[in-house]
C-alpha cells in the first residue's frame, strides 16, 4: 500500500534514513491517510535517540519538546513535526503517566505502547505500511481495537478509555467488544485523569460525526466524567413530544446539532437537570424550570472540566434559553438580538432546531419548521438594517452629554431610546432622537 506521505515529514525520514537511522511516519497520520481523511500532524517515530535526531538536523531547527519522553519537534517550512525515539512505557502507577519510558531498538516495541490497532500503523516509503497488530484490518472492518489487552492497557492509561469513546465518534468505528467491556469495567479510573485532557476529549468527541453512538456505546465513560447525566439514563420522558428518553434524547441532540462547539456542549447538557424537574400531572411527564435547573449543573460542570470562560458563557447561556420561546415576531426578535447580540441568537436557533429534531415527534418536528420563519425574520431584519443595538442608534453618549445628561442617566435614556426604535414607535433617526431627549431634560 503506498500512502501519500506530507512533503516536510518525508524529508524528515528521509534526512535520518541517510544518517543511518531507521524512521517512520507513525500512528495518526497513517490511520488518516488509510482511511482517506487528511492528518492533521504527521508524527515520525525513530530509532534516533533525541539528542541524534538535534544533531542531524541542527539546533536551530529543532525544539528540545520533550527530552525525557524522547520527542524532538523539528521545525519545517515553519510547521513542527513531533520526532519521537522508539520508546517502551515503563511502569505507571498514576493511571496516566509511565514511571519512566525506555528507548528500544525497535519498532515492534515502540507499536506495542499505543492505544488502539488502528493507531499502531507506521509506514515509510522504503518499507511501505507496517501492520502488525492487525490495523488495516481494523480499519477496514471500522473497528476500535486496543492493542493488547484491553484491561491492562486501560490500567496502564485510563484517559485511552476516552480516547476511544472520541475515535468512535469521529473516525465512525465501533468498539470491539473486548474493549468496550474494558473501558465499562474500569472507567472510575478516569477520576484520576486530570480535567484538562478529559475535556479536550469530550470537545472532540461531541464533534465526531458518531458522535450519537459513541455517547450511547461509551456511556459508562461519559458519567465517569459527567455523572450529572447518569440520572438521565433510561429517564422516560412520559411526554408526547418526546419519542426517547432523556439521556437518547441528548445523544441524539448532539449528533444532530449543526454549529460549534458551543452548540455541541449545549446540546450534550441541555437536560441534565431535568430528572430533577420531573413530575407527572394527567398521566403526562413536565419539567417545569429545567432549562434553569440544567443551567445550573452546567456552570458547575464546565467550571470542573475547566472550560475556557468564553466557552462556558456562551454554552450556559445558551443552556439556560433552550427552552424560552421565540416568537416570529420583529419586535421580538429584535428586543432578542438586542440582549444577546447575532451570534448567540442564531446558535440559539440551531440549539433549538437540534433539541427539536432530536424528540423524534411529529409536534416536535413541526416546531423545527416554525424556526424556518424564525430564520426569515432575522434576515429581513437584517436586510433592511433595523437597528436594534446601542452602537447603531443615531445618538450615542456624547451626543445626550451635549444636552446635559450625566452619569447613569445617560445609559438609561439611550437604553430608552433604543425601545423605541425597536418598537418602531420612533425612527431611528438623529435629530427625531435628540428631539425627545432633549425635552425630558
Ligand atoms: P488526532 O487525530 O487526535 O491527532 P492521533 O491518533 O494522532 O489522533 P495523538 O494524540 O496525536 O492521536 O497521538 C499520536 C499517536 O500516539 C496515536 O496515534 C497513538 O499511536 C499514540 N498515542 C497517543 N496517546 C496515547 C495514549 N494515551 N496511549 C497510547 N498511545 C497513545
Ligand atoms: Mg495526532
Amino acid at each position: 500500500m503506498k500512502i501519500n506521505i506530507d512533503g516536510y515529514a518525508a524529508e524528515i525520514t528521509d534526512s535520518l534514513g541517510k544518517a543511518g537511522y531507521e524512521a517512520y511516519v507513525v500512528g495518526g497520520c497513517v490511520r488518516d491517510s488509510v482511511m482517506g481523511r487528511t492528518p492533521e500532524d504527521w508524527d515520525v517515530t525513530t530509532s534516533a535517540k533525541p539528542e541524534e535526531v538535534i544533531a542531524v538536523f541542527g539546533e536551530k531547527n529543532t525544539v528540545a519538546t520533550g527530552l525525557r519522553h524522547g520527542t524532538v519537534t523539528v521545525i519545517k517550512g515553519g510547521k513542527p513535526y513531533e520526532v519521537t525515539t522508539f520508546r517502551r512505557d515503563g511502569e505507571y502507577s498514576d493511571f496516566r503517566h509511565p514511571e519512566k519510558v525506555e528507548f528500544v531498538s525497535d519498532l515492534a516495541e515502540d507499536l506495542k505502547r499505543r492505544d488502539f490497532t488502528v493507531n499502531a500503523l507506521a509506514y515509510s516509503e522504503k518499507t511501505g505500511l507496517i501492520d502488525l497488530y492487525g490495523g488495516l484490518a481494523d480499519i477496514e472492518s471500522k473497528t476500535l481495537r486496543a492493542v493488547g489487552d484491553p484491561e491492562e492497557r486501560f490500567n496502564e492509561d485510563a484517559l485511552r478509555i476516552l480516547r476511544a469513546a472520541r475515535f468512535s465518534s469521529v473516525l465512525g468505528f465501533g468498539i470491539e467488544s473486548g474493549t468496550s467491556a474494558a473501558m465499562s469495567k474500569l472507567c472510575d479510573n478516569l477520576k484520576k485523569v486530570s480535567a484538562e485532557r478529559v475535556f479536550t476529549e469530550i470537545c472532540k468527541l461531541v464533534r465526531g460525526k458518531n458522535a450519537t453512538a459513541a455517547l450511547m456505546d461509551c456511556h459508562d465513560a461519559i458519567f465517569a466524567v459527567i455523572p450529572e447525566l447518569a440520572p438521565c439514563y433510561k429517564f422516560e420522558q412520559k411526554s408526547k413530544w418526546h419519542r426517547y428518553d432523556v439521556y437518547e434524547h441528548i445523544a441524539r441532540a448532539v449528533g444532530c446539532a449543526e454549529g460549534g462547539l458551543e452548540v455541541k456542549l449545549a446540546m450534550l447538557l441541555h437536560d441534565v437537570g431535568k430528572p430533577e424537574c420531573f413530575f407527572v400531572k394527567d398521566g403526562e411527564g413536565h419539567f417545569y424550570g429545567h432549562g434553569e435547573k440544567s443551567y445550573e449543573k452546567a456552570r458547575k460542570i464546565l467550571r470542573r472540566l475547566k472550560a475556557s470562560n468564553a466557552l462556558f458563557y456562551e454554552t450556559t447561556l445558551l443552556v439556560r434559553l433552550h427552552d424560552r420561546p421565540i416568537k416570529n415576531d420583529e419586535r421580538k426578535i429584535k428586543r432578542l438580538l438586542s440582549e444577546i447580540g447575532d451570534e448567540t441568537f442564531l446558535r440559539l436557533v440551531a440549539v433549538k432546531r437540534a433539541d427539536g429534531l432530536a424528540q423524534g415527534t411529529e409536534i416536535a418536528l413541526e416546531e423545527v419548521k416554525g424556526l424556518k420563519d424564525i430564520e426569515k425574520t432575522y434576515r429581513l431584519i437584517k436586510e433592511r438594517g433595523d437597528c436594534y443595538t446601542l452602537s447603531s442608534l443615531a445618538v450615542n453618549g456624547s451626543d445626550l452629554a451635549a444636552l446635559g445628561y450625566r452619569g447613569e442617566a445617560i445609559g438609561k435614556e439611550l437604553s430608552r431610546l433604543l425601545s423605541l426604535v425597536i418598537d418602531g414607535a420612533v425612527e431611528n433617526d438623529r435629530e427625531r432622537l435628540i428631539k425627545i431627549s432633549s425635552k425630558r431634560i
